[in-house]
């Protein structure tokens, strides 16, 4: 169920045109000088943060590395108070509904930085936030440019990575003994991206002169962050007697966070009773389906008189039917033509044959979490490919290997594939890498795109996708029981004080998963915040809206009108969607 993080993406900058005239009749006069302004903010916006522009695929600035100080953390601060400044010039009555939501998301926006740096603080007891080997492993393996020319700057950041590590080191405060343990583990796997960029600058056109200063350099940042994780380590046993800061984060930043996060149509109250009553929903529904399922697989034994033990012994034995490890990548890779094709066959949102989906398995740099992911290309650059990754098991134990293929057996690999690629995750980005508003793909909304991959596995199965079958709906709903115990959990984790034994108590019996797979919830769980509530608030909102659409529109909605015109407004959040789909359809 993983995305890669919404990426800031931004078109190149087209050639200046002149400034229309501040007051001026025309219609979308105003609109125009918007889209202006915003394009002059996200200029100075790449400048002072190179490695958000390299992972989007805008590489003016790659040979520059921010070094997370004071410095920079007041130039990003003052970057945040002009474009506001400059943002509160347009008055929103002079805009198109689809400007007035770029103004208010780009406010928000800067809002939510404004609050990270100043209020929320994570750069101070987050030690995990430091870690330069994404951005080098990026610009070793992409291809953006000739390999002398990344390798060159590669060189000009590795001379910052030594002040780079000095200035967390400056900034780690009181920080939670999670953060700091996960900052040793991964800052431990990055010394061999610089082993591995060094080995390409040996082998390279390079003069030898920058080849030997390629060396110095790598071994300077790689005493850094060696002496980045002693410090780390130095810490540790007074975190561990008691001079941590909790992991929790507590009700008030709690509500900011999600706020600023989820942009949600509802509060993290209101969205944690609606996840309480999906579940109770949806075991009553599974019992239901259980009770059906029973006699296929279990034949003549008795069914045990507790609901929860009943379900979760149905979906034991169906959790058997899995593929076989070395089948695993080439099983995904079959399913992608045939989800396509029920998609076209029942009419169920546009796709788009010239920009397929290329399935490959993931590249040895990004492995290290299990499963399948989309790898998509931002708006900035809309034609490149967009992959599924896909981990293949053979470095897996048998015992591991089993255990993964239970949860991804017959029916969930199905459904994962769904909500990762058609019509999830691929297909959703690929609509909103066309959309014109730049603000609504850069700005992107983590709860609507989870949200959007989640209500696709609905309107596949809807449509008929598995022929109704009730294991298919009964393994579903096991899958969608976990978005929504997510939203409990991480409620309950932040704001309250649910403890690891009683979480996974919780997470096997009501949402009968594994021991491994709660155990790595309460790591998740610990180390985010508020994230883990996006997919069931994404879904919820959009169902609400598709409900409302459909009941407005009686025999003029069609399934496929409602998703393509929901994809139109990038990843925009579902209550501005909502907003501008009650606006007549454009011609
Ligand atoms: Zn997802
Ligand atoms: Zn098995």
């Amino acid at each position: 169920m993983r995305v890669r993080p919404l990426r800031l993406a931004v078109l190149a900058l087209v050639a200046l045109v002149a400034v229309p005239p501040l007051v001026s009749a025309e219609p979308g006069a105003d609109d125009a000088r918007l889209a202006k302004f915003v394009d002059t903010a996200l200029d100075d916006y790449w400048r002072l943060n190179p490695e958000s522009a390299v992972a989007v695929g805008y590489y003016e600035h790659a040979d520059q590395l921010t070094v997370p100080d004071a410095a920079s953390r007041e130039a990003s601060l003052a970057l945040d108070a002009k474009v506001l400044d400059g943002l509160a010039r347009f008055d929103p009555a002079r805009l198109s509904p689809s400007s007035r939501v770029d103004l208010v998301l780009f406010k928000d926006q800067l809002e939510a930085d404004r609050w990270y740096t100043e209020t929320f603080r994570s750069w101070q007891w987050q030690p995990s936030r430091y870690n330069v080997a994404d951005s080098f492993a990026r610009q070793l393996n992409t291809e953006y440019a000739p390999l002398e020319r990344r390798l060159r700057h590669v060189l000009a950041r590795l001379a910052k990575v030594p002040a780079y590590y000095a200035a967390a080191q400056a900034n780690i405060d009181r920080p939670t003994l999670e953060h700091t343990l996960l900052a040793i583990e991964q800052n431990q796997g990055a010394l061999s991206v610089f082993e591995d960029g060094l080995k390409q600058a040996e082998g390279s056109k390079l003069s030898n002169r920058n080849k030997a200063l390629f060396r110095t350099r790598t071994e300077a940042a790689q005493a850094a962050i060696k002496d980045y994780i002693a410090f780390l380590q130095a810490m540790r046993p007074g975190l561990e007697a008691g001079g941590a800061r909790s992991f929790r984060i507590g009700k008030a930043l709690y509500e900011q966070k999600f706020r600023y996060d989820i942009q949600s149509g509802f509060s993290a109250d209101e969205l944690y009773a609606k996840a309480q009553a999906e579940k109770a929903s949806l075991h009553d529904r599974m019992e239901l389906l259980a009770r059906v399922l029973w006699p296929k697989v279990k034949g003549q034994a008795p069914m045990p008189l507790d609901r929860l033990e009943l379900i979760g012994a149905v979906i034991d034995e169906l959790s058997e039917q899995h593929t076989t490890p070395d089948k695993f990548v080439e099983t995904v890779r079959q399913q992608i033509p045939q989800l396509e094709a029920f998609v076209r066959e029942h009419d169920l949102v546009t796709q788009d044959p010239t920009r397929p989906l290329v399935v490959r398995e993931t590249p040895l740099y990004q492995r290290g979490f299990a499963g399948a992911s989309v790898d998509a290309p931002g708006p900035y650059d809309p034609t490149a490919n967009t992959y599924y990754n896909v981990s293949p098991l053979d470095d897996y134990t048998p015992e591991r290997a089993e255990s993964y293929l239970r949860e991804y057996n017959d029916w969930m690999l199905q459904i994962l594939n769904i909500h990762e690629a058609v019509p999830g995750h691929y297909l959703q980005l690929l609509h909103a890498n066309k959309t014109k508003s730049r603000v609504k793909s850069l700005f992107g909304n983590g709860a609507m795109v989870e949200g959007w991959a989640v209500f696709g596995e609905r309107v596949m199965l809807e449509a008929g996708y598995g022929g109704n079958a009730a294991e298919m709906w009964l393994i579903w709903m096991k899958w969608n029981l976990r978005s929504v115990c997510n939203t409990i959990i991480d409620y309950e984790v932040h704001t309250g004080d649910l403890d690891q034994e009683r979480m996974v108590r919780f997470l096997t019996r009501e949402a009968f998963q594994s021991e491994a797979e709660a155990a790595n919830k309460w790591r998740r769980a610990t180390l985010s915040q508020v994230q883990l509530t996006s997919y069931f608030n994404g879904y919820a909102e959009i169902l609400a809206l598709r409900d409302e659409q459909r009941a407005k529109l009686g025999k003029n909605f069609s399934v496929k009108g409602f998703n393509d015109r929901f994809l139109s407004y990038g990843n925009a959040p579902v209550k501005f969607i909502r907003e501008l789909m009650q606006e007549p359809a454009a011609p």
